[in-house]
């Protein structure tokens, strides 16, 4: 990740990155946020929400300890929080396998001369033909498409932890106002709650159709965008 997205991190919520400069044999923070620019609006907001929790929640803050990528994907590596936090970096991970790791936008993981990455079609490298999979996103509740993947995927990830993790049945109910999606559930549990939080966080910075970021981070962090 570029310096000065990578330096606002660390500055905006310093408690929770608060190893990033540690010494190398203790934290894997040492080397900063290990993936692509396109996945920083996904680590603000996981980084606000945890924060945020800590400090609602009055326990320690969260300590980061890893933020890399991994088979095309988000790693958030972190001890302390509670069950909420938990579910926020679950929901966060399971939403960068559909975001290109270098812009933000919806994407794809490919295989890549045998490693994976995520891209949308625009920076997948040149010689290499976009996977076919998840080509066609349902729409859900009537949501247009940027904001029916992030319901997707969350309700892919809450069906796998009540089948899996003992999670309690969760009915989720859509409260939409016209430029902002509100999920609200009943059931689950603080998990649940962490997940939900997460989607609703993320859903007002990207085009609620076209899934795209809504604001460039150049104008945000005052950095060029590679393009
Ligand atoms: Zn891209």
């Amino acid at each position: 990740m570029d310096k000065p997205l990578d330096q606002h991190l660390y500055e905006t919520y310093p408690e929770l990155y608060r190893d990033r400069f540690g010494s190398p044999t203790q934290t894997l923070m040492c080397w900063g946020f290990e993936c692509g620019n396109g996945w920083f609006p996904l680590l603000d907001s996981i980084s606000t929400l945890l924060t945020n929790q800590c400090r609602d929640q009055s326990i320690a803050s969260a300590n980061v300890i890893q933020v890399k990528e991994k088979f095309g994907s988000l790693r958030f590596y972190f001890n302390g929080g509670d069950a909420f936090c938990e579910g926020v970096v679950d929901i966060a991970e399971s939403i960068s396998e559909q975001l290109c790791e270098i812009c933000g936008a919806p994407g794809k993981i490919n295989r890549l001369n045998g490693w994976l990455a995520c891209y949308c079609p625009k920076h997948l490298p040149s010689g290499n033909q976009l996977a076919t999979h998840h080509q066609n996103q349902e729409l859900l509740y009537g949501l247009g498409g940027g904001w029916s993947r992030l319901v997707g995927a969350l309700e892919k990830l809450i069906n796998w932890d009540v089948e899996k993790n003992d999670m309690p049945p969760v009915q989720l109910s859509l409260l939409q106002t016209c430029d902002q999606l509100k999920l609200t559930f009943s059931g689950g549990d603080l998990k649940t709650h962490g997940m939900v939080a997460l989607v609703n966080h993320y859903s007002r910075l990207i085009d609620p159709n076209s899934g795209e970021l809504l604001a460039p981070m150049k104008t945000t962090i005052g950095q060029t965008d590679n393009d």
